[in-house]
């Protein structure tokens, strides 16, 4: 058993991709493309979420506590009800370069650095590097059926609490999900 006791089911990894890991690929659903808060706040207020995400974070990388510079990615945590077809924006974390490449594999790999991608994957969440391969192979299958269902948007109620201008990704807000 390589996850040892932080997975959660004893299941094969087709299925039921373990989220206690450090670390995982995160993969875009096609529909749901370009629907970040990055992309849709206005830059002055995003700005303003990545400087205090940046503080909070103490100037490190969040997953493997590299120092991470200023420039460094803001990673909008998203979870995915795929039965009820609900995207949840529920965080965001300061990631190095590093980890965020085994992040956004999918583009890594495109990019020619799928194997620095998958190094990190394994070595931020002490697995081997079949075990990381696989990890990926399965984000790849979840986001195919992903990227099959329409998806709508909603934002956890901390988060809106503190920024109200992220109720710009959720155009209908329904108080009883939360
Ligand atoms: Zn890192």
């Amino acid at each position: 058993m390589w996850l040892g006791e932080s997975m959660p089911k004893k299941k094969h990894l087709g299925k039921s991709v373990p989220q206690t890991l450090k670390l995982m690929p995160h993969l875009v659903p096609k529909p749901l493309w370009g629907k970040s808060a990055a992309n849709l706040l206005k830059r002055a207020a995003w700005d303003r979420i990545r400087r205090d995400a940046l503080e909070a974070a103490r100037r490190a990388c969040q997953v493997c506590s590299d120092p991470a510079s200023a420039s460094d990615p803001c990673h909008e945590l998203w979870e995915y009800d795929d039965e009820r077809g609900t995207a949840t924006l529920v965080g965001l974390r300061i990631q190095c370069r590093n980890c965020d490449s085994a992040v956004h594999m999918g583009r890594a790999v495109k990019r020619g650095f799928g194997n620095a991608a998958i190094a990190q994957l394994a070595k931020v969440n002490d697995i081997g590097l079949r075990e990381a391969k696989m990890l990926y192979r399965s984000a790849m299958d979840e986001w195919k059926q992903r990227n099959k269902k329409q998806w709508r948007i909603a934002v956890a109620k901390s988060l809106l609490e503190r920024y109200a201008e992220l109720a710009v990704l959720e155009p209908i807000t329904d108080p009883t999900l939360f």
